[in-house]
């Protein structure tokens, strides 16, 4: 049985009420491949897949996890040889690409189904995930088409692909790989030294494996403007022009994991291994690399919201089924009626907090996917560049917030499902605890959500320093906001959303002030703070988008009772998320105001602490 759950209405909503995705059609001029009823029926062949075929192997596979044979080969859960063929033969890798720029589909067309893959088995879905990202990266840096039948087997699923950044000495400080490159006669590079933790790093269920590897070239400077990216493909090309030769790639470990047991997290030693150059420079890597490590971040929150989304249907169908207690003022009654959990007024809290969290952070994601479509093919080069730019500007603003607040909020999702089934939430006979330990990772990997929160601060909003980027996202709200100052049923919310980018725009002021003031220690000790305040505010407003567009349809009446039902819900998301968070916010204002330097002081006392306990 499948343990994914859906609801196919919300995401009807988001891509056609919310977002109009036929306009993105339109002006794709991919109204030719790609309509509404075509689409809608993409939609429906993704969710029978994530249903029907990822789902049921969903809890199994973290059951049998991964093994490390003698021979160095991986053995993968049961099932998902099967699934991978299933995968590669109904195209859905092949599905986001196109030999044709113009013919892709947009990410935010992308995006649903991807949502419903990666939240049906997470697990199964990073084997495949890099694949096209890097024919993508390969195709962007190999003018003379040198590696073109590398990266169209990546794009049609023959071969895997993963990302080695990763070294026991360099986590988050990537400056610190030291895995070398030697440059011979014929313009290749051997490569040795140590990967870690890398996803999907080893399988038998492609033909091959091509590694993008980060290393230095001897003599290359120190940091990340000493690191290039290489091709690394475990098997090469041997005397008959087939990529059967060892290259000197082995799985030395796999990891024993929390969560995505399933999917094959392993030590990698390159040992003279045979590497290729992307592109014609060295020493540009990370650069090279970014657009991907981008799109990872993007990837990160769809994963976050698939397995969030799920957990929360989960969760609520429970709650509809559960009978405990009785109605409040009937407390002390043993007769009293006793009623399905969801009625109860705590219950319910849990409820609206995902339910607010996981459709915001949908909504959320699609305006990121909006935001990408209007400043990647087919339109860039079609639009006005300076519209182009802002959208450019936007994707890259809210990037580093959708990764880390939707991989925060989606384990907080998680562990709230689990206290809504009370101790059978706790219990291996339902999937809420293995979401719990999958979802996880999402905060971690493609970069530490500090990390993302220090790219914010830094990258994006020029430390608080007049940035462009935050003059657009605080325009974008306020015009929304003018624009639906007649949906009076909103008002108190529209108003609170309006205070709250205020206070926003407050704390963005201090993060200046304390830059100019050489008050760094205080500048990042905040980021994470301030990136979840500005996600706060963000999601706030798309959750009003909705909420006024559900106002509008429940005005005009003429809804079937399970319509009203829905708009309503909509409404209450809003109304929820904004009264119950957003109304935070001069709180969080007043304690940057008070600037605690508690985070500056407290090195000492903190590392005594543990000395005292490595003694005993
Ligand atoms: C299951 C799994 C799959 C993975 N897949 C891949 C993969 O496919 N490819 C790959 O290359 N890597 C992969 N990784 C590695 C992952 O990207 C790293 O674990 C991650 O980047 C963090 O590095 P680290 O674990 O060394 O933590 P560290 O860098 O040691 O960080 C530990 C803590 O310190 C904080 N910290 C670190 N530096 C700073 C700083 N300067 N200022 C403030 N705080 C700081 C971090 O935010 C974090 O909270 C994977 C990891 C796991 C567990």
């Amino acid at each position: 049985m499948s343990a994914y759950h859906i609801d196919m209405r919300e995401l009807e909503f988001v891509l056609f009420e919310q977002f109009r995705i036929s306009r993105v059609f339109e002006d794709c001029e991919l109204s030719e491949y790609l309509d509404d009823p075509t689409y809608r029926s993409v939609l429906e062949l993704a969710r029978r897949f994530a249903c029907e075929q990822l789902g049921p192997l969903y809890q199994s596979a973290d059951r049998e996890g991964c093994t490390l044979r003698p021979d160095g080969t991986v053995q993968v859960p049961s099932g998902f040889d099967a699934l991978w063929q299933t995968y590669r033969n109904l195209g859905w890798g092949k599905m986001f690409a196109a030999e044709e720029a113009h013919q892709a589909m947009p990410l935010i067309a992308a995006l649903p189904l991807l949502e419903m893959q990666f939240g049906a088995n997470p697990s199964f879905m990073i084997y495949t995930g890099f694949a096209l990202p890097l024919a993508q990266l390969i195709r962007q840096h190999d003018r003379l088409g040198v590696h073109a039948a590398c990266a169209e087997r990546l794009t049609d699923n023959t071969w895997g692909a993963c990302i080695c950044l990763t070294e026991p000495n360099a986590g988050s400080d990537v400056g610190q790989i030291r895995t070398r490159a030697v440059k011979q006669a014929d313009g290749s590079y051997r490569l040795s030294g140590t990967k870690i933790f890398i996803s999907a790093g080893s399988h038998e269920m492609a033909d091959n494996i091509l590694y993008a590897v980060l290393a230095r070239v001897e003599g290359a400077p120190a940091g990340t403007a000493g690191l290039s990216c290489f091709l690394v493909p475990r098997k090469r090309l041997d005397a008959q022009g087939q990529w059967s030769e060892p290259n000197g790639v082995s799985c030395v470990r796999l990891e024993d994991k929390m969560g995505l047991r399933g999917c094959a997290t392993a030590e990698l030693l390159f040992e003279d291994a045979h590497g290729m150059l992307l592109g014609e420079r060295e020493n540009c890597g990370l650069q090279q690399i970014f657009s991907l490590l981008s799109q990872a971040r993007v990837s990160t929150g769809i994963f976050g919201l698939g397995m969030a989304s799920s957990a929360y249907l989960y969760a609520l169908s429970y709650a509809c089924q559960r009978v405990q207690g009785s109605d409040a003022s009937q407390a002390f009654s043993q007769s009293a009626r006793r009623l399905a959990i969801v009625n109860h007024a705590d219950v319910r809290r849990m409820l609206l907090e995902m339910k607010s969290k996981v459709e915001g952070s949908r909504a959320l994601l699609c305006q990121v996917a909006l935001h990408h479509s209007y400043s990647h093919e087919p339109l860039a080069s079609k639009a006005d560049k300076a519209v182009v730019r802002r959208h450019d500007g936007m994707y890259k603003l809210l990037t580093p917030i959708v990764k880390a607040y939707i991989s925060d909020q989606a384990w907080r999702v998680c562990e709230l499902a689990i206290q809504v089934m009370g101790g059978h939430g706790f219990i291996r006979d339902y999937p809420l605890e293995q979401y719990a330990r999958d979802v996880k990772i999402l905060s971690l990997w493609e970069g530490t959500n500090y990390m993302q929160a220090a790219d914010l601060i830094r990258d994006k909003i020029a430390m608080g320093r007049g940035s462009t980027l935050f003059k657009w996202f605080v325009e974008d709200i306020t015009t929304f906001i003018d624009e639906h100052a007649s949906v009076t049923a909103l008002d108190p919310e529209l108003r609170m959303l309006r205070e709250a980018l205020g206070a926003l725009g407050e704390s963005i002021e201090r993060i200046g002030e304390w830059t100019r003031g050489g008050r760094l220690d205080l500048v990042f000790g905040h980021a994470t703070r301030t990136l979840q305040f500005m996600a706060e505010v963000a999601i706030g407003w798309m959750l009003l988008d909705a909420a006024c567009i559900a106002q509008g349809k429940l005005d005009g009446g003429d809804l079937s009772v399970d319509e009203k039902a829905f708009y309503e819900g909509k409404l209450l998301s809003a109304k929820y998320f904004v009264r119950n968070h957003l109304v935070e916010h001069p709180g969080r204002v007043a304690v940057m105001a008070a600037a605690d330097d508690s985070l500056s002081c407290s090195g000492a006392a903190l590392e005594s602490a543990a000395e005292r306990c490595v003694a005993s």
